[in-house]
């Protein structure tokens, strides 16, 4: 298994899972969209059991999902990078931030969610999974 360590720009929060990625999955929604000022947000969804935090910097976000149960988006208060969620409606998860990882380089997204707002130049790879909006809904 790749090694799953990261952190936000600053250093300010570093994280580690122990345990392999459920699975990767893009965001489109428009709250990713905001969080992260970019056109979607990079998943990589990972079993809260082997997941801990060293943070000197960690705030939080207390977002509310489309499900209308809570999403914590944490950040650093240092450097303001979006570092992980937790998503009520989805417990016993974490979803990482793929672009905060040390090593992104394996990440292969292979799930598109929200796909109703994404942005109209975002190129969906072939046959990747797509869900027009939460895959529960
Ligand atoms: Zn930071
Ligand atoms: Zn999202």
């Amino acid at each position: 298994m790749n090694e799953i360590k990261g952190g936000c720009l600053c250093g300010g929060v570093r994280y580690e899972s122990a345990q392999a990625p459920v699975m990767s999955a893009v965001c489109h929604c428009s709250h990713c969209q905001k969080q992260s000022g970019s056109a979607f947000s990079t998943n990589v969804v990972v079993p809260a059991a082997g997941f801990s935090v060293a943070a000197k910097t960690l705030a939080t976000y207390d977002d509310v999902g489309d499900s209308g149960l809570a999403v914590k988006r944490h950040f650093c208060s240092n450097c303001g990078s979006p570092v992980y969620s937790e998503v009520q409606a989805h417990p016993g998860v974490v979803a990482l931030k793929a672009g905060t990882l040390d090593d992104p380089s394996w990440v292969q997204p292979n799930v598109h969610i929200w796909r109703c707002s994404a942005q109209p130049w975002v190129p969906l790879a072939d046959g990747a999974v797509c869900f027009e909006r939460n895959p529960d809904a």
